[in-house]
């Protein structure tokens, strides 16, 4: 039974490389009849917080991995487990792969000479009985990990040194934890971050020194941002929650992730999970450092959100517009915001005009549209909306004829227009707007304009 893991430490935001590792987990147990379990290591006391636990919880919900389908187990929290990582290290002492150890990082510089030198295996035949707990690597040879996406490493195990599973204090450390919890979950498939591939060795060690057969490894790449530097939260915009909270919808963003080092072998990049979920191989997925484009992002987003039928995409806005805003106003330019929105945010500045009191006063944007002339543009616009036909194409030739007048073009007219009536330069096609508004609203508007 394949059994797979997302073992996320809730020490921040949920980081969009931990949504993409959670994707490819998922993949894994939905198309295999298999399980995904979800375990919060939470044994970091001073940098976890129970709402990093919740934003991760409720993260993942978003991109459709919860405890509503059968192949969900947990969440499991290691803090509950410690018990076990006591024993297993009471265990490895017991069969001489391990030993306690005094030295002081002090002394193991004063021996070595170096701080970079490692633990010299000072107190490996000292028969100490306290001190923390180090683990007996070997001293020759090579440790080799195979890795569904990196091929096989070889790790020189002179370069291992015996590394401490438990500290003096008797808090087990993250190698020791971390396999025991995937020893007991009886995890078949480890698959996470590419910065763990050098635990690997270590933890592969660790497994068969449990006398468990070690998983199946697969480290997934580093993801990078446009100048090739790894994403980070101090300087990218990472979390997931940040995404979502912005508009985007949770299928384009599980479409996006999923390509970041993985691809269906053709050129298609616009798919549903449910397409590829079944095609996904971990045999596929690229080593390389996937770049995190944004702005393909936005563009996926794009297309997802114009693929919605129209009242599910009414839906979808309703939290971007204010409760006070009028529903059925909103329903009949819905279609047009559909089609120009790439992120779900971007719904209000496109309709806030037919709600607003006064429409918002953005200075720049009044600048840059009235220029010269703009005056007798408005003032005869309102003179031809007093009894014009009601209806996009008869306002659009009565403004057309008035640029005429004034020597002007639709375009060039049209500006001073848009601002007065919209507040901005750019938004939803003008003679629409104008209709939806009224003739009223429109007439006021520009009048305000005027004084
Ligand atoms: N808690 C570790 C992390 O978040 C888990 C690593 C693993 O998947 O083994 O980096």
């Amino acid at each position: 039974d394949l059994r797979v893991r997302f073992a996320p430490s809730p020490t921040g935001m949920f980081h969009v490389g931990g949504a993409r590792s959670a994707l490819y987990n998922w993949a894994l147990a939905e198309q295999s009849g298999g399980t995904f379990v979800l375990r919060i290591e939470d044994t970091d006391a001073a940098r976890n917080r129970p709402e990093w636990t919740e934003g991760i919880i409720s993260a993942l919900a978003w991109i459709g991995i919860s405890g509503d389908s059968p192949h969900f187990e947990g969440p499991y929290f290691q803090s509950a487990y410690e018990a076990q990582h006591r024993e297993a290290a009471a265990k490895l002492l017991k069969d001489g792969r391990a030993y306690h150890c005094a030295c002081t990082r002090d002394d193991v510089k004063a021996r070595t000479g170096s701080e970079h030198q490692g633990y010299d295996g000072f107190c490996r035949d000292r028969g100490l009985t306290e001190g923390a707990v180090r683990f007996r690597t070997p001293d020759e040879g090579v440790t080799v990990v195979n890795d569904m996406v990196r091929g096989r490493v070889e790790f020189p195990n002179a370069a291992m040194e015996d590394f401490v599973i438990v500290r003096a204090d008797g808090s087990p450390l993250f190698n020791l934890a971390n396999v025991i919890d995937d020893i007991e979950m009886r995890i078949s498939h480890v698959m996470r971050a590419e910065e763990h591939l050098s635990n690997t060795p270590k933890q592969q060690l660790l497994w068969e020194a449990m006398g468990a057969t070690p998983p199946v490894w697969a480290h997934i790449p580093v993801i990078v941002n446009e100048k090739r530097q790894k994403l980070s939260k101090r300087r990218d915009k990472v979390a997931l929650e940040s995404y979502r909270d912005e508009g985007y919808l949770a299928e384009a963003m599980v479409n996006y992730l999923m390509l970041l080092g993985w691809g269906p072998g053709d050129d298609r990049e616009i798919m549903p999970w449910s397409e590829m979920m079944p095609m996904f191989r971990l045999e596929d997925v690229n080593p390389s450092p996937a770049f995190f484009d944004e702005k393909k992002l936005r563009a996926f987003n794009g297309e997802y959100i114009r693929a919605l039928p129209l009242d599910i995409f009414i839906q979808r806005c309703d939290p971007w517009l204010d409760p006070s805003w009028d529903r059925t106003t909103f329903a009949r330019v819905a279609e047009l915001v559909q089609t120009r929105i790439a992120v779900l945010s971007e719904v209000t500045a496109n309709v806030d005009f037919l709600f607003l009191e006064a429409p918002v006063h953005d200075q720049a944007s009044w600048d840059k549209a009235m220029k010269p002339g703009a005056t007798e543009i408005l003032s005869d616009y309102a003179e031809r909306l007093q009894d014009v036909n009601w209806d996009p194409e008869s306002l659009k030739t009565a403004l057309e004829e008035v640029g005429a007048a004034h020597g002007l073009k639709l375009g060039k007219a049209q500006a001073p227009v848009r601002v007065a009536v919209t507040g901005r330069t750019v938004g939803l096609p003008l003679f629409e707007s104008i209709e939806v508004l009224g003739r009223e609203r429109s007439l006021e508007r520009l009048r305000t304009a005027l004084a």
